[in-house]
């Protein structure tokens, strides 16, 4: 029989199983149980509703054989099984979701294969220890069964099959022993049982698997010299018991992470993890989990924000969005209530009043876990913010602001005098006396608005200033407008509502020098004025009206024909050298001085971070100066 070739990347994909260097090829079983629990879950929605089916809960298990004389596993379910068409599209291409990021991804670490779970390629998995893998199966509602067979990367059969039961038989051929490596470890019923309880132990379908055990022979049991006899035993190796049914206390945070990193594909840690039981209205248990890392795929829209909902244990929905707000959507986890009718229909789950009842006791619960990590484990909580405080901003300017006062306190911004991440609730306890606002600077990074001259009156005056360094923090405070009635303030943009005391105000008419500069430049800038910011620097660009550096250079780069430009002030340090030369060649050199107009401006555009319009017509002049 002419045998079928893998998609391109699935045979990338096996050509790593199959070599792999991974260290915990043991998952193999993880994830072979976990597509057989699912395969379950779905025939047991069907069962709810179809009479002739003749099945019910507890009809339904997944069996485990271990054959150590043909060293083959077997894992097979009672599942809804497979039609050609399933195998085709399942078993010989990977999960198109996240295929193609697999691929970038593969090049860059190529030895990290904790992708197994992110990308949906668990059944591949198996190749990590079997040589050949054939998975016989036959679909609810599909007279024949199929079997399915490779050996690897040179491709698969399919061919029918009779099969008596609908569902999936999965059989292992291990691969052979090596010097470096024993594959016989997994023909071993007490290992297997150990990976079980490990991974798989919540599975809520009984896992049972023939353990081959001896015993001493009833006749000789008393007699000095016991004789033993093998004898097999059906065992079910899982507790079953849904974790988030278990109470708190019996369940180690080991078991949660676990939980989480297999039903939800993560890679890391969950940070938090909040357990909630209530009874009232509306009766649930929730299991929610808040990640430690941004998953690949987070700022894309291949991302799918929602819980999974379950109704006494039998899953609704995968993802049910309507269960997280837009800015809480990191949160994973699962609902189960009872109160929800299973043949609910998704436009229906929208408008039903005690999910609302229960995405509103959520967002409650999530933000008040939030909150107490800030407030007592600050370290913890700077993590998440680093991973997820962008999310936080976002959820802020959304909406027309409409969240703003649910999550202004779980903000940080970047402090020029702790040093680190602060609070704006911090900040406010620590502003002085005479300040009348909460600074904020924006650059490309903490070192750009440090030599930002700008800030230097801000600095000697020992004002902290609040840095924002990514897109999302300007728009956020501009949305945010005030915080405890103290008003935002810009630190490059806006009168600062200050004055620089040790430099009284210039006794001298300087309209002359400001007309001078202003008609050097022409429309390069809006206006130009005597600085009350600048200390030892001799100029500096602001912004005036609405539009700030930010702005224009974010816009600039999203929509390159925007058009969209901050209006340009320089400002111009009357005391500085550089200007007081640059006035005195007004009317001694008026050429020279206009050169110095210029070299003066564009070098406040630089430290603004904002690029030249004529480099070379600026070098022109530098040269001709030197
Ligand atoms: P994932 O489970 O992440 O989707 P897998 O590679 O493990 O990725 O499985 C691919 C698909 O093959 C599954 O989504 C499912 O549709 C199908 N499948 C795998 N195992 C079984 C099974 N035991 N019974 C029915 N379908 C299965």
């Amino acid at each position: 029989m002419k045998k079928k070739q893998f998609k391109s990347e699935s045979k990338r994909l096996l050509d790593l199983m199959i070599n792999s260097i991974y260290t915990h090829k043991e998952i193999f079983l993880r994830e072979l149980i976990s597509n057989a629990s699912d395969a379950i879950d779905k025939l047991c929605f069907i069962a709810l509703t179809d009479d002739k089916l003749g099945m019910t809960r507890s009809d339904f298990k997944i069996n485990i054989f271990s054959d150590k004389d043909a060293r083959t596993l077997t894992i097979t379910d009672n599942g809804i099984g497979m039609d050609r068409e399933d195998l085709e599209n399942n078993l010989g291409t990977i999960a198109s979701s996240g295929s193609y990021k697999f691929k970038q991804e593969l090049e860059e670490k190529s030895d990290d294969i904790d992708i197994i779970g992110q990308f949906g390629v668990g059944f591949y998995s198996a190749f990590m220890v079997a040589k050949s893998i054939t998975v016989n199966t036959r679909k609810y509602g599909s007279e024949t069964g199929f079997c399915w067979q490779s050996s690897g990367a040179d491709g698969y059969t399919i061919e029918e099959l009779e099969k008596e039961n609908i569902g999936t038989e999965i059989i292992l051929e291990l691969k052979d022993n090596t010097e470096d490596e024993s594959y016989d470890e997994f023909l071993d019923e007490y290992r297997i049982q150990s990976l079980v309880k490990k991974y798989s132990d919540y599975i809520r379908y009984p896992i049972i698997m023939e353990m081959h055990k001896s015993r001493v022979k009833e006749e000789t049991k008393d007699s000095d010299k016991p004789e033993y006899e093998q004898y097999t035993e059906q065992e079910t190796l899982n507790s079953m018991v849904p974790i988030w049914q278990r109470p708190k206390k019996d369940v180690k945070q080991e078991e949660y992470d676990n939980f989480y990193r297999d039903k939800f594909m993560a890679a890391d840690k969950p940070i938090r993890t909040i357990v909630t039981s209530v009874e009232g209205v509306v009766t649930y248990k929730a299991l929610l989990f808040i990640p430690s890392a941004t998953p690949y795929d987070y700022y894309t829209k291949e991302y799918k924000k929602g819980l999974q909902l379950y109704s006494s244990g039998v899953l609704i929905t995968e993802n049910c969005e309507e269960l997280v707000p837009e800015h809480f959507r990191f949160v994973k986890g699962i609902v189960d209530s009872a109160d929800l009718s299973l043949n609910i229909s998704r436009e229906m789950l929208q408008h039903d009043r005690h999910l609302l009842t229960i995405a509103s006791n959520l967002e409650k619960k999530i933000k008040n876990e939030l909150a107490s990590m800030l407030k007592n484990k600050r370290e913890d909580y700077e993590k998440f913010f680093s991973a997820f405080g962008r999310q936080l901003k976002y959820g802020i300017v959304s909406d027309f602001g409409m969240h703003k006062d649910e999550l202004v306190d779980l903000l940080m911004f970047y402090s020029s005098t702790e040093k680190k991440p602060v609070t704006l609730s911090e900040y406010v306890e620590r502003m002085k006396d005479d300040q009348k606002f909460i600074y904020f600077a924006t650059g490309e990074s903490a070192a750009a608005i440090d030599a930002l001259p700008q800030t230097e009156l801000l600095r000697s005056k020992g004002f902290e200033i609040l840095y924002c360094t990514e897109d999302a923090d300007e728009f956020t405070l501009q949305t945010l407008m005030m915080y405890k009635e103290k008003r935002f303030c810009s630190a490059t943009n806006d009168d600062l509502g200050i004055e620089n005391d040790e430099k009284p105000e210039e006794e001298k008419d300087s309209s002359a020098l400001l007309t001078f500069v202003k008609e050097t430049l022409g429309d390069k800038v809006s206006e130009v004025v005597a600085s009350k910011k600048l200390v030892s620097h001799p100029v500096c660009l602001t912004a005036k009206g609405g539009i700030s550096f930010e702005m224009e250079k974010y816009f600039n780069a999203v929509q390159p024909d925007s058009g969209m430009k901050a209006q340009r002030v320089l400002e111009l340090n009357l005391s500085h050298p550089a200007v007081q030369k640059m006035e005195a060649l007004i009317q001694t050199d008026i050429d020279k001085a206009r050169k110095y107009a210029e070299v003066l401006h564009a070098q406040a555009v630089l430290i603004a971070g904002l690029p030249l319009d004529n480099p070379s017509e600026y070098t022109d002049i530098i040269c001709e100066l030197i």
